[in-house]
């Protein structure tokens, strides 16, 4: 199988690497091999002969969104590495799989369009981004993504599908979790105006639905996320994450004054009353970082000597300290979902992807 692999053009196999070296929280055990990709031919046809095999597939690029299980492990690991990138006169973007998505936005950036200035920094790669819709800041894919060029395992078809067909929600799409289809392309439409989208998030500066320029956007999102290590810093414990480890619950209206009232009888008025609920599709959004907090989980927890830690700049990430292992990670991960549940009756979903371990 190696063999086979290694003979496809634009493809180079590894044996030695193990998922540690190719993930954001630097954990995970050891794939059969990893197959480097370098253009959406290859993997299109590498994809195809594992998919004859015995094994099974990882689809995996930057690594910043997967939790992958310690030991030995039974599959191999496609790494999409194409990344050409191209930018029409009307602002339509086309790139890569394989492109840097922090790459991408820059170069929009640079060249005035806008947009995607409030996804900046957001690690791992532009095909991966329609796949769990990625949003920051009050943008999401969603708002700018037209097409995707997929690769539909169950068919063999390589073809263009409409972003509306991929059922994009908050972090979500029909792609994640089934790796029902691999993204080889991605093409959005931005603004040439040189200014941003619509602001739509308190914490950045001017009003809600202002348009600024789109430099003056990047700039401040990317320190706004640097205070709170959401940008890959190798020397920094706080970035080796997964980003927000669990999504904001969205609950029945029910649900929430129950919640607010747990909070008041727990710890009085004046924390019930700031309780962050937002009306949002299917019900209300509450904020899970503060139930984190609330339910006795502060930042850094449990402390200084623990292999896994809440981030010590966002109680929203879970961090290795350098020489966890993924079963370090489960277990907080447990603790801390189990906290909130006993505490407010509200059940955390975890935001990654899991691969041979659960949560
Ligand atoms: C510090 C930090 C901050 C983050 N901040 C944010 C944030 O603000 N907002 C946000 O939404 N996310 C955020 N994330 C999560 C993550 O960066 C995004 O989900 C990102 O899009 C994942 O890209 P990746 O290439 O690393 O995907 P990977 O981790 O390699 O893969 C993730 C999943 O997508 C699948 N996948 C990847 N590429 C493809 C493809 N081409 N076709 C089909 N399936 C594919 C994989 O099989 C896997 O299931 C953050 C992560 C970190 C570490």
């Amino acid at each position: 199988m190696t063999q086979r692999l290694t003979d496809l053009d634009g493809v180079v196999v590894d044996t030695g690497t193990s998922f540690a070296d190719l993930t954001t929280l630097r954990l995970g055990g050891r794939p059969h091999a990893v197959v480097r990709c370098s253009t959406a031919e290859a993997v299109v046809e590498a994809v195809k002969l594992i998919d004859a095999s015995e094994h099974d597939l990882l689809i995996l690029a930057g690594g910043s969104n997967l939790v992958i299980a310690d030991g030995e492990l039974d599959l191999i690991a496609v790494r999409l590495e194409n990344d050409d990138v191209s930018f029409g006169d009307d602002g339509l973007v086309t790139a890569g799989a394989g492109a840097v998505w922090d790459d991408v936005v820059a170069a929009s950036v640079e060249r005035g369009l806008g947009g995607i200035e409030c996804l900046s920094g957001i690690p791992g790669s532009t095909g991966a981004t329609p796949v769990q819709n990625v949003g920051a800041y009050g943008t999401e894919i969603a708002d700018v993504l037209t097409r995707v060029k997929l690769y539909e395992r169950a068919t063999g078809k390589v073809f263009w599908s409409d972003a509306s067909e991929l059922e994009l929600a908050y972090r979500y799409s029909n792609l994640k979790f089934t790796q029902r289809a691999v993204v080889l392309e991605v093409e959005f439409q931005l603004s040439t105006d040189g200014l941003s989208a619509p602001l739509r998030f308190g914490a950045l500066a001017g009003e809600a639905g202002e348009r600024r320029p789109v430099a003056e956007v990047r700039d401040e999102v990317l320190g706004l996320r640097r205070g709170k290590g959401m940008v890959l810093d190798e020397g920094d414990y706080d970035t080796w994450s997964a980003g927000s480890f669990f999504t904001n619950p969205i609950v029945a209206s029910e649900i929430a004054d129950q919640v607010q009232a747990a909070v008041r009888s727990e710890r009085g008025d004046a924390d019930a009353d700031r309780m962050p609920r937002w009306a949002a599709e299917g019900g209300e959004k509450l904020s899970a970082a503060w139930l984190i907090e609330r339910a006795g989980f502060p930042r850094g927890y449990p402390g200084e000597d623990a292999p896994v830690r809440l981030s010590t700049k966002h109680t929203l990430a879970l961090t290795n300290r350098g020489q966890a292992v993924t079963e370090d990670l489960v277990s907080l991960a447990r603790e801390v979902r189990d906290g909130v549940q006993s505490a407010f009756g509200v059940q955390l979903v975890p935001e990654p992807v899991w691969v041979g371990v659960e949560i």
